[in-house]
């Protein structure tokens, strides 16, 4: 046994404050349940989704709950020279020792871990090749409910949808006899709503129905574990709404978490009280957090309350003179705004509902607030995209500046302008779900273009996403169950270039094929919604153009 593995992970651990009250008195639980978070503690412990998952488990009376995570690269060649499999945080026992390991994530380049976590954990990697003895080997978080495929083989049971709806018909499922063994229990679960049995998926299997919590009577998700040893260790976090009323055409979040739903105002008073009793910061979590019919009040509670608030991107038609005074008082040096499209015709084309002016404007309201740097998120190689368009984001930028310049010069101070940069990823149960991503040799092209236009103006920075990584996320958005072997090899320390040779697999094919709108896709089996609705749209969208 490695003492060396085990004295951090006991380390992490006594770094904690964990505030479900019942986690001491969590350990005669009949069924137990190892959480695994498919990336590293110091990422996954900023997960809000993965701290509710937590949660609900530790609260349930007949679960034992632990945590495992990925090793860091120094940990995991320790785990290797030592010979011990994968072990959970809280006790430091094997993961293949647990009645029930359980993944969760948002984020499909998670999915490389799988297969490492149930090699180190010695734990057969597909559903097939496990028995009895083994643990079930359940999944679910956005990811998973977007499209599993290409991890499906590894999974014996995924959620579809939103976890507080799906648990807890599925944990009475887990901790209830039941006869027959593993088919016997695959039969049981794919009764329930909202879950996914690949091993028992054929093509005339009913299609699973994507579960969403209903209305707003559900419990605030906050932060549960608080460590220091996270990117969002200074803050306390707390979910104001999920989804998004917006509905921009490349963008999951209108679709897969709909309806929009914002929680009431008096229950995030309450969250956020709790929240300044441990942290000073409270981060404020969503898709769409301006949207929230009380955002403005909410920031100002907090700032009254002697605390900082803090927010990832905003709206842009949703800021104002308020919110930006609180958000000075909380220390925001940056603003993130998003257009997305450099140019009217693509922001029209994405659905965006942003005109020039707006963004000209409420740059100018932002300096003038003497917040001095402003981050830009857009988009390229959208759907229909020409080098114009291109053309007319260089031009915006540049007006952008303008006016920053122009403030900075009546306040003496003169901030940044950060650009960041991503490619279209083509997303599952999205209007643009069918369209293609951009090649990369072409993606690179205008990378280039980018990068000379912005080169020689001073207080510009480009900061653009790995290609190479957007062509991963989009290979596992878009992918089916024939990735499954890549993703194996992949997991053995091979490249995706090589494996995918290897297993005969044309990811270009899977990435940028633009899709006939007739044709079956890998995801069809989750039931989200009416595909029509998205089908009118992705029409919509060329409205005027020629289709591609
Ligand atoms: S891009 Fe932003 S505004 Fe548009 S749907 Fe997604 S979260 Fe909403």
């Amino acid at each position: 046994m490695s003492w060396k593995i085990k004295q951090k992970l006991r380390e992490l651990l006594a770094a904690e404050t964990n505030l479900c009250g019942n986690h001491h008195h969590n350990h005669g639980g009949s069924l137990s349940i190892c959480l695994i978070y498919p990336n590293q503690y110091h990422t996954a412990m900023s997960s809000l989704g993965f701290q509710t998952v937590y949660r609900i488990l530790v609260e349930s009376q007949e679960i034992h709950c632990e945590r495992a995570f990925l090793p860091d690269r120094e940990d995991a060649e320790e785990y290797r020279r030592s010979g011990i499999s994968l072990l959970s945080l809280e006790s430091q026992r094997p993961i293949s020792d647990f009645d029930v390991i359980a993944f969760s994530t948002s984020f499909e380049p998670d999915y490389l871990a799988i297969p490492k976590i149930l090699q180190m954990s010695r734990i057969p990697l597909t559903s097939s090749e496990r028995n009895q003895s083994h643990p079930l080997v359940i999944a679910g978080g956005a990811a998973f409910f977007i499209n599993p495929e290409p991890v499906a083989e590894y999974i014996d049971a995924i959620c579809i949808g939103e976890g507080e709806e799906i648990l807890p018909a599925l944990l009475s499922a887990l901790t209830s006899p039941c006869d027959g063994g593993r088919s016997g229990l695959f039969s049981l679960l794919a009764t329930l709503p909202g879950i996914y049995i690949p091993a028992l998926s054929n093509q005339n299997s009913a299609p699973v129905q994507r579960v969403s919590t209903s209305g707003n009577n559900s419990i605030p998700a906050t932060s549960v574990i608080l460590t220091e040893n996270t990117e969002f260790g200074d803050m306390y976090l707390v979910e104001i709404s999920r989804g998004c009323p917006r509905g921009c055409r490349f963008c999951t979040s209108g679709f897969i978490y709909s309806p929009f739903r914002y929680q009431p105002l008096k229950k995030l008073i309450t969250c956020i009280d709790e929240g300044l009793r441990h942290r000073n910061k409270i981060g404020l979590v969503g898709a769409a957090v301006s949207d929230h019919p009380n955002f403005e009040e909410l920031c100002s509670y907090i700032v009254e309350k002697g605390g900082k608030v803090s927010v990832s991107s905003l709206r842009i038609d949703r800021i104002t003179p308020p919110l930006l005074t609180s958000l000075k008082a909380s220390g925001h040096k940056t603003i993130a705004l998003a257009p997305e499209g450099g140019s009217q015709r693509m922001r029209d084309m994405m659905r965006k509902n942003l005109t020039e002016s707006q963004i000209l404007e409420t740059s100018e309201l932002i300096i003038r607030h003497d917040i001095l740097n402003m981050r830009l998120y857009f988009i390229i190689g959208l759907p229909g995209e020409t080098m114009n368009d291109l053309q007319e984001l260089v031009r915006l930028v540049k007006a952008v500046r303008e006016r920053v310049l122009e403030q900075a010069r009546a306040n003496g101070r003169l901030g940044e302008i950060i650009l960041s940069i991503n490619p279209f990823i083509p997303k599952p149960f999205t209007p643009f779900q069918w369209h293609g991503m951009e090649p990369m040799g072409s993606l690179e092209k205008k990378v280039k273009f980018l990068e000379s236009s912005f080169r020689s103006l001073s207080n510009v920075r480009l900061k653009m996403e790995s290609l190479r990584d957007c062509y991963l996320q989009a290979l596992l958005s878009r992918g089916n169950r024939l990735l499954t072997p890549v993703l194996t090899a992949m997991a053995a320390g091979m490249n995706l270039k090589k494996s995918a040779k290897l297993c005969g697999i044309d990811t270009d094919a899977l990435v940028t094929r633009t899709i006939p709108l007739d044709e079956a896709l890998p995801w069809d089996y989750i039931s989200s919604g009416d595909c029509t609705v998205l089908k009118g749209q992705y029409q919509q969208a060329f409205d005027g153009e020629k289709r591609p």
